[in-house]
């Protein structure tokens, strides 16, 4: 079906900032400059000074972000790592991936673990939280440290949906051992393919993760430090996020803009919660403008029907997929928002006039 308003329209966004990325293009094609180039290491320098970190390593996915972070901090068989229950699966099976067992824990209003839940989840064999920041809202990041410093555990932050928003003035991504970014098309920073990388503050680790993705070996003396991965980022990913990460602190003003214009709109239906949050300590980048809708199926079908274009993610808790053999603690917060939520269209290419048309569908479905 052909939407009236798409949730995401890369070929509008494409042609927003045409010259610029053709030219990046054009420069890597004709030099040549395919693998671990100066591109790349020009968006790693700028991704690290934009996360407030001191290094950026580039790596194939999101996924292999966090894979790479829960080596280097040596977590593998006989380890718990604290998760939370919602979120995409990709953040429980790196843990899987290293040998390590997720420990999932719910969630609180904000779509973020629950702070007070994570003490109950501790066990002897603890060693890792993963807080993930969703949707451009960080978890409480202060409370999150203070109980991995009480009981020493590792941690590594789930920032794939949040490049950009931070907590008392502190980025997203510079808390833990390292931040973790996707470049997954749709997320805030999209390239044109998989994409990810890791920020930190540590040396040892961003030495490990340089190395890792390239097979384990040390590309200036040839040497293998380790049994790696294939898991670069590619150069020509690298050189066209470099450029829209130029655009990204514009564009998450206007995603405000965005948010500001849903919340006027739509702030008086009581069924619908709206992303809009009361702690001054953080602020949204609103990656995502997820609605929870009492209404839930009837509501995001009316949507669709009525040209535009929504997200349910993630009606099905991924710890309900039997073939990932997780443990279902009960997780009363996440299996509510898991039947009500609904993603807005929010993106940069949209216009004004179109979010009040998809403010009228929403606002005719309650018939108002
Ligand atoms: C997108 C995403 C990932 C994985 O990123 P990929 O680049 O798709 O591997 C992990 N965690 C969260 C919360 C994400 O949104």
């Amino acid at each position: 079906m052909a939407y009236r308003i798409k949730f995401v329209n890369p070929g509008r966004n494409y042609q927003m900032i045409k010259d610029e990325l053709d030219a990046a293009y054009f420069e890597v094609m004709t030099k040549g400059d395919l693998i671990d180039r100066g591109q790349l290491r020009s968006f790693e320098e700028n991704l690290a000074a934009f996360a407030g970190a001191k290094y950026a390593v580039g790596l194939n996915s999101g996924y292999d972000a966090l894979h790479m972070s829960l080596r280097a901090a040596g977590l593998g068989p006989g380890d718990e790592v604290i998760v939370p229950a919602h979120t995409f699966v990709a953040s429980a099976s790196a843990i899987v991936n290293v040998g390590a067992k997720p420990v999932l824990v719910d969630v609180g209003q904000d779509f973020n673990m629950d702070c007070n839940k994570i003490e109950e989840a501790i066990t002897p064999r603890t060693r890792g939280i993963m807080p993930v920041h969703l949707n451009g809202y960080m978890a409480d990041m202060v409370r999150v440290m203070e109980i991995a410093e009480k009981y020493g555990l590792v941690v590594v932050e789930d920032a794939c949906q949040s490049l950009g928003s931070s907590m008392v003035g502190k980025r997203a991504g510079s808390w833990g051992l390292t931040g973790c970014w996707s470049f997954y098309p749709f997320k805030i920073l999209g390239g044109y393919g998989d994409g990810g990388a890791i920020t930190t503050n540590d040396p040892e680790v961003a030495l490990f993760a340089t190395r890792m993705r390239y097979n384990g070996e040390d590309r200036q003396t040839g040497e293998y430090h380790g049994h790696g991965f294939t898991c670069l980022l590619d150069n020509l990913q690298a050189a066209f996020l470099d450029v829209k990460l130029r655009y990204l602190p514009s564009w998450i003003e206007r995603r405000r803009e965005i948010a500001a214009r849903y919340r006027a709109g739509l702030s008086d239906l009581p069924d619908l919660l709206l992303p809009h949050y009361d702690d001054p300590r953080r602020d949204h980048v609103y990656q995502n403008y997820v609605v929870r809708a009492q209404q839930g199926n009837e509501f995001s079908e009316y949507l669709k029907a009525n040209g535009v274009e929504v997200l349910t993610q993630f009606r099905r808790p991924y710890y309900r997929h039997e073939a990932l053999k997780l443990e279902d603690r009960g997780f009363p917060e996440t299996e509510a928002l898991s039947r009500e939520v609904c993603s807005l269209p929010m993106n940069v290419e949209i216009s004004d006039q179109e979010v009040d048309y998809v403010i009228g569908v929403v606002r005719r479905f309650y018939g108002k």
